[in-house]
């Protein structure tokens, strides 16, 4: 529709106006051309003509006149001889002619006539120029001339002479308008013809035209559909003719390049899928580091709103990168930059790395490269990161751990070395305590070893069908028979409790939080083992409930990571690990079920362990 206009609009400047106008221009130049010669040449002959049959006729009257004007000076009858003369003059015809005056060598006018005998000038004196002239220089003149109504006259004088006497003149005045009145109607008559030829010029020449601009009308259209996105063929021009070439080229340029589109668009789509769908963020910018294209993963890594356009920004400013001006730098520094970002209060770390992209030019013959742009890849190390500060945080625990022991372990070697070996009292309770710390080294490096092998996922399970109720009564048994100053209370429901399970390990985990409850309550109080079933979610939970000092609530999460103590140094000497309830998560979380822990300060704790249990049909119990 807006194409329609715009051709509507612009016709004056169209081919099909140009055409026409050539057309109609050349047909004009070439009518005029002709008219034109036509005109003057007709002009020149029908004035030739016209004068050349004057000046026959007055040869005649001149010879006529002559003879009269000879006897002049002879006769004695000179009024018989002039009666002559104007008879002669009278009977004179010849084309258009208007008047007649014979004139003796006195300028005087012998004899006068008039086509329409509405004048005489017999008897006056000539009073034209040119009839003096002729009568002094004996030669015939010419002249035009028009009267005031604009009517154009041929004057012709000639001479009548005798020998070269000159005995006086003929004047005759002609009316040559009617010639040039010819010669105007021809030129009205190749107006009209011009006219009607500029008019069947131009009809010609607009359907003549039509035939060359229609099919450049349907090339053009095809190429503003194209434009839009629409390739076909050109149809309808089907002339043998250069424009029939160049729609049969065009055709094939639309076909090549409707499939170049589909190769790049399906390239384009597998790209962008790839992008979109990959985990790392991904920005491309253009040489200026301005964005152009940045896929879901970075936009959520970046924690902008969510309807933040990146498209046109500064990525070092996005990226909130202010220690380099360019991204060039970057690059030259060689450096893969870490920023870090905070998300819902988490702190999030992205390492950065820089990617040129060159593009040289094929045209150029010492194919200079320029930089096209730059492709940004963010990868979340947030994880990486937390592991390896873990890993050190580990190790550096672990020296600390091993550290602690093994010096109070020397200073007391060292002690027994230096004499106490022979002191009946202390030397066995020093030996004992090395003794213990043994042990206690000993246990530790079991734990850890167990807590690899479960890190690694190589740690071995032996599940079976257990009664839960049955492995917790046995292990309160134990502690109460090596514990008789704690009062140990079990509820366990009447109907057995089944659960998929590693007999050994859930043994070490209830091993260890009653262990717990044992070591951080003082001797009288209650330890009360609880467990109870929950048959609609086929879950069982397992609680251990002591009296004891209890955990400050700013604790109570972390007492399930290593080396975890509220109170180091005590707990260490009261033979803690600070390994048991790490292990033991560990051990819960790969039987798919949950350890936490309750505690009031200098109340008491409960730590509770949740588990799924089976479900038995009651023909198995
Ligand atoms: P440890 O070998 O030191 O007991 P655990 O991993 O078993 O190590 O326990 C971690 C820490 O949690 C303990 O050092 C102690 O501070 C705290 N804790 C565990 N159980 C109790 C409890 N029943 N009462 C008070 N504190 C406890």
């Amino acid at each position: 529709m807006a194409l329609e206009l715009k051709r509507k609009k612009r016709f004056f400047s169209s081919i099909r106006f140009k055409f026409v106008i050539v057309y109609v221009l050349v047909n004009i130049i070439s009518l005029q051309l002709v008219g034109v010669y036509f005109t003057t040449q007709l002009k020149s002959k029908n004035i030739a003509t016209f004068q050349n049959t004057i000046v026959e006729q007055e040869k005649k009257l001149n010879y006529n006149i002559l003879e009269e004007m000879v006897k002049i000076p002879t006769s004695a009858d000179k009024l018989a001889i002039e009666t002559n003369i104007k008879k002669i003059a009278t009977e004179f015809t010849t084309t258009k002619l208007s008047l007649l005056n014979i004139v003796d060598n006195e300028m005087t006018i012998v004899a006068s006539s008039t086509t329409d005998g509405s004048k005489n000038y017999s008897g006056k004196r000539s009073v034209d120029p040119i009839v003096r002239q002729v009568i002094k220089t004996g030669e015939s003149a010419s002249k035009e001339q028009t009267d005031d109504s604009g009517k154009v006259y041929w004057v012709y004088v000639t001479p009548v002479k005798s020998d070269d006497q000159i005995l006086g003149a003929i004047y005759i005045v002609t009316d040559i308008g009617s010639v040039y009145d010819e010669i105007a109607d021809m030129s009205n008559l190749l107006l009209i013809a011009t006219v009607f030829s500029i008019s069947v010029v131009t009809f010609i020449g607009f359907f003549a035209s039509k035939t060359i601009t229609n099919s450049i009308e349907k090339m053009s259209s095809q190429v503003d559909n194209m434009a839009e996105g629409e390739y076909g063929n050109i149809i309808g021009i089907n002339t043998n003719d250069e424009i029939g070439d160049l729609a049969i080229a065009f055709n094939q340029i639309s076909k090549k390049i409707k499939e170049e589109q589909g190769i790049t668009e399906a390239e384009r789509r597998k790209l962008s899928t790839i992008i979109s769908s990959m985990m790392d963020g991904i920005i491309s910018t253009d040489s200026s580091g301005k964005i152009i294209l940045i896929n879901q993963s970075a936009k959520e890594m970046l924690a902008y709103d969510e309807d933040y356009i990146f498209i046109g920004k500064d990525v070092l400013k996005i990226l909130n990168i202010t220690e380099y001006q360019t991204i060039s730098e970057i690059l030259e520094a060689e450096d893969s930059l870490l920023i870090s970002i905070n998300e819902n209060d988490e702190e999030l770390l992205y390492r950065i790395e820089f990617t040129q992209v060159i593009a040289e030019d094929p045209n150029e013959f010492y194919s200079l490269s320029k930089v096209d742009g730059y492709i940004i890849v963010l990868y979340d190390v947030t994880e990486k990161e937390r592991q390896e500060k873990e890993r050190r945080e580990f190790v550096s625990t672990l020296s600390h751990e091993l550290r602690t022991p093994l010096t109070t372990m020397n200073s007391y070697i060292e002690a027994l070395e230096e004499g106490v070996i022979h002191d009946k009292e202390l030397a066995p309770a020093f030996i004992d305590t090395i003794h213990k710390e043994t042990v206690r080294m000993i246990r530790m490096v079991n734990e850890l070893m167990q807590l690899g092998k479960m890190d690694i996922k190589e740690e071995h399970y032996d599940k079976e069908l257990m009664d839960i109720n049955k492995l917790v009564e046995k292990i309160v048994e134990r502690f109460k028979m090596t514990h008789t100053d704690k009062n140990f209370i079990l509820h366990t429901p009447e109907e057995p409790v089944f659960v998929d399970g590693d007999y050994d390990k859930l043994t070490q985990v209830f091993d260890n939080i009653i262990n717990n409850a044992v070591k951080y309550s003082p001797n009288g109080k209650n330890i009360v083992v609880r467990v109870r079933q929950n048959y609609n979610q086929n879950r069982v939970s397992i609680s251990i409930k002591d009296e004891g000092m209890g955990i400050p609530l700013s604790h109570i999460d972390k007492i399930f990571t290593r080396f975890y103590r509220v109170d180091k140094s005590r707990q260490r000497s009261m033979g803690g690990t600070g390994l048991g309830l790490s292990l033991a998560k560990s051990i819960i979380d790969a039987h798919r079920g949950k350890i936490w822990a309750q505690s009031r300060e200098g109340y008491g704790t409960i730590v509770f362990v949740m588990l799924p249990s089976e479900n038995m049909a009651e023909e198995w119990l």
